[in-house]
């Protein structure tokens, strides 16, 4: 690596071109890595953590199996970057809370177990919404990320470091997680490519839980084939999480590079009303180009969108009160003393988690409460079924569904902190894939006058990545310049 920034332009299979014919080692690209990460820290803050020692461990490895001829891992020098609500063993894992600050857990998430055993070096964990709760990351108790691509700018959230340092180069993938719209938005605000994957497809074996139903770990890549790669490696059934679907995966690598010619492709009317008119030429130019490939664009109706904003914010609600119910001082995270125990309990949590991690947690102790579990509760989960009924009906007419990510390109860092609302509307069009368990993802389609790039959202059914692959491969393809 005679210049660092050329980590910024690598991508897997260039690393193992690179690595077999010895145009450079592991180690190498380790370090250009590290130095690059840590130098352009200082502009986007993106990593919290930094991991050298795992990271150079990791690619001496490597570089001795490629010496001795051995199995080349599919991730082997691959430098990677994790969210950090996916546990590390060993190694920091704060969740972007004050309340986890000093947590070092003593396990790994099982994606990253399966991405370092393929030979992945990690080099860092990423910035994060506090427990991602948030959709710019400046609910981080460390501080907002920037972004890249205009530093003024928010990255997105809650994934936004993880979006950011593929964006900036300084990884060449990443994992984060999705509850809301956490991994599309993020990448679509980046302009990189970002995976929800079915909800099952990844184990959630030590991804820190927000709202254990919604929840989903998936990765970022700057193409479409790396994010397959990635999510090959760490989709699967895990005994380690009983949620986990023992459906097998498929070879996305041979099925994506398919032609999308015949494919049937639904745009939801309900996702284009409210949407920005620069996001919205640029979806329509998308568009157009599925129907040069040779796709069957027709209109569809997914009509209790207009529900989804509402219902998640109670279910999410209800299930993060529940689950952050165990950092207490008690059975996790480190004490503030009281003199009762109520009063250590409140001083505990009271000043370890932020407002907008006290905000869920009142809601979601409010909407559970038993006077009002039926009216708030019920009544959502059944309006989530009505959700995930409206994605069935629509994947019996086509085989995708094709959306914005977001009503608008990445806004300034301040501009919507004073408002919750306006903020939880950044994720009105990611919501439902969550509700619902459908996979979906976010592939780059341009940028707005302003230079701001702009997603475009792929919805497949249950369990048919590849379909969402294909579309987005075959697109990538043909707008690549
Ligand atoms: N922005 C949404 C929220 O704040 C989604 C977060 C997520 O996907 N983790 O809940």
């Amino acid at each position: 690596m005679s210049r660092l920034s050329e980590v910024a332009s690598l991508t897997i299979p260039a690393i193992r071109e690179g690595l077999v014919n010895k145009r450079f080692s592991a180690v190498e690209v380790a370090q250009a890595a590290l130095s690059f990460a840590e130098r352009e820290n200082s502009a986007t803050n993106a990593y919290l953590t930094f991991s050298p020692e795992r990271a150079l461990a990791a690619a001496a490895r490597v570089d001795e199996e490629i010496a001795k001829g051995e199995y080349v891992g599919t991730l082997a020098g691959v430098p990677v970057a994790i969210k950090d609500v996916i546990m590390t063993k060993g190694l920091r894992s704060t969740c972007g809370s004050r309340i986890l600050e000093n947590y070092v857990p003593p396990y790994d998430a099982t994606a990253v177990y399966r991405m370092e055993a393929e030979g992945a070096v990690l080099i860092g964990k990423t910035n994060c919404d506090e427990f991602a709760m948030g959709s710019s990351n400046e609910n981080s108790a460390f501080g907002p990320v920037r972004n890249p691509r205009a530093l003024d700018r928010v990255p997105g959230g809650s994934s936004g470091g993880s979006a950011a340092v593929v964006a900036q180069g300084t990884a060449v993938v990443s994992l984060g997680s999705d509850t809301g719209g956490s991994i599309r938005q993020p990448a679509g605000f980046c302009g990189v490519v970002g995976v929800t994957p079915t909800y099952g497809r990844v184990s959630r074996y030590g991804l820190a839980a927000f709202a254990s139903s919604l929840d989903h770990i998936g990765p970022f890549s700057r193409t479409v084939e790396d994010a397959a790669t990635v999510l090959r490696v760490i989709a699967g059934r895990d005994d380690l999480d009983s949620t986990s679907a023992f459906a097998p995966v498929d070879d996305y690598h041979t099925l994506m590079k398919e032609p999308a010619l015949g494919m049937k492709v639904g745009l939801p009317k309900e996702y284009f009303e409210g949407l920005g008119a620069d996001t919205g030429k640029l979806i329509g130019a998308a568009v157009k180009e599925l129907e040069k490939l040779g796709c069957e664009v027709r209109e569809i109706s997914l009509p209790h969108t207009q529900y989804a904003l509402s219902c998640y914010y109670i279910v999410a609600t209800a299930e993060a009160s529940s689950n952050l119910a165990r950092y207490d001082g008690v059975r996790y995270t480190s004490r503030s003393d009281g003199d009762t125990l109520t009063a250590m309990y409140r001083n505990t949590r009271g000043c370890g988690f932020g407002p907008e991690v006290k905000r869920r947690i009142m809601l979601g102790t409010y909407v559970l409460s038993a006077g009002y579990h039926d009216a708030y509760y019920r009544k959502a989960q059944q309006v989530r079924t009505l959700i995930t009924q409206d994605f069935t009906r629509a994947f019996e007419e086509v085989d995708v569904i094709v959306a914005p990510v977001s009503p608008f390109p990445a806004f300034k860092i301040g501009e919507k902190v004073d408002d919750p609302l306006a903020m939880y509307l950044s994720d009105i069009y990611t919501l439902t894939a969550d509700l619902s368990g459908v996979p979906a993802m976010s592939v780059p389609c341009g940028e707005s006058p302003e230079g701001l790039p702009v997603g475009l959202q792929i919805f497949a059914k249950h369990f048919d990545e590849a379909a969402m692959f294909r579309v987005a491969y075959n697109y990538e393809q043909a707008t690549a310049r």
